[in-house]
């Protein structure tokens, strides 16, 4: 893994507007700031309908943001304008002011042309039957990524690519003439591995690629993608709803809650020392392999369901069924700060 940020996102939003309802809508998105260095795994946890899924598809504009700044590279491509960002000198530096502090200045509103991104910036969905079209063959499917993007020259050149590309994920070159329903759910998330890999990317965002997968193929693919990366240098954001699934690939781990990140750090860290109460119920309900520590075990259960996010509570977004909550956490957002190195948690009782 590189020292070298590759993905910076800050205080983004996304709000789906609902047809004949006043108000923002749907806020599945609020304010989640976070990097992800070149070469690295970052976990994203939480329930389903917390926003991670959103997450992902915002960063990579598929969904438009509402506000908010993506930097990919070095290269801004999307600022809604007016957020803090520090100064730079000529070389990239950032400027420090008298106190020793980085000067800051607002951004400029900036939305990129993404197709040279789209290149650079992939996706492996969550449902690969879902994700195929059904009328097109294998080969036309990786083929059409292969063609949008100009990657080869000629018609014999494009033929090898494909081939390759199926035997990098396991599959035979004479799959390239067969429709995805002749597959199975594993062999179809390769193939939509082998069609975000055409491209030759250098960020995915995996929404989910292993959830909709027998629990024997889960763990074959979970390996292909850390053996991909390893060869490739890929950088990854890997989505799912499962934490033992997520400390396993990444390096570093984001708990989302209600379209809130609610605590970030080292996967180790984190599940050795989770500070957000919300993290805490997670791990609580991870599976142990040993009988006896998972009969010591005591696992604590959420009261109530979670909130609308038409109507997210005030405050601190898990009040509402945190055991901890006091008056100060139903009016204040608590803030994400670092409470060890590279170890964050937005909470008032962690002070
Ligand atoms: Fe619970 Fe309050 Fe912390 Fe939110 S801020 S997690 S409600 S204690």
């Amino acid at each position: 893994m590189d020292d070298k940020v590759l993905l910076q996102v800050q205080n983004l939003r996304k709000y789906f507007h609902v047809k004949g309802v006043k108000g923002p809508g749907v806020q599945a998105v609020e304010g989640v700031s976070l990097e992800i260095k070149k070469g690295e795994t970052l976990g994203l946890v939480g329930e389903s309908g917390c926003g991670k899924t959103t997450l992902g598809r915002t960063i990579l504009r598929l969904h438009e943001p509402t506000s908010g700044r993506i930097v990919y590279d070095g290269k801004t491509i999307y600022d809604s304008g007016s957020i803090d960002i520090p100064e730079l000198d000529k070389n990239g530096r950032q400027i420090l002011g008298k106190d020793g502090k980085p000067l800051m200045k607002k951004s400029k509103k900036t939305s990129a042309d993404m197709l040279p991104y789209r290149r650079k910036m992939q996706i492996i969905f969550q449902d690969p039957s879902a994700s195929l079209d059904p009328r097109m063959t294998v080969g036309e499917i990786i083929g059409e990524a292969i063609d949008i993007h100009k990657l080869t020259n000629t018609k014999a050149e494009r033929t090898e690519m494909i081939k390759s590309l199926l035997n990098s994920v396991g599959l035979n070159t004479e799959h390239a003439n067969r429709f995805p329903h002749e597959f199975s759910g594993g062999q179809q998330q390769r193939v939509g591995i082998a069609r975000a890999l055409a491209v030759k990317p250098e960020f995915i965002v995996c929404d989910e690629p292993i959830s909709a997968l027998d629990v024997s193929i889960q763990s074959q693919i979970v390996n292909m993608l850390e053996d991909m990366q390893e060869d490739l240098g890929l950088t990854y954001l890997f989505i799912a709803h499962d934490l033992s699934v997520v400390r396993h690939i990444s390096n570093r781990i984001g708990v989302m809650y209600l379209g809130t990140l609610v605590e970030l750090g080292e996967s180790y860290e984190l599940n050795k020392h989770p500070l957000h109460p919300y993290t805490k119920t997670l791990l609580s309900a991870v599976p142990v392999p040993d009988p006896e520590k998972s009969r010591e075990r005591k696992r604590i259960v959420l009261e109530g369901e979670i909130p609308s996010p038409m109507n997210p509570p005030a405050g601190c977004r898990f009040h509402t069924r945190c055991p901890y909550a006091t008056e100060k956490c139903k009016e204040a957002i608590p803030e994400l700060k670092e409470y060890d190195k590279g170890h964050w948690a937005a909470c008032h009782v962690l002070g």
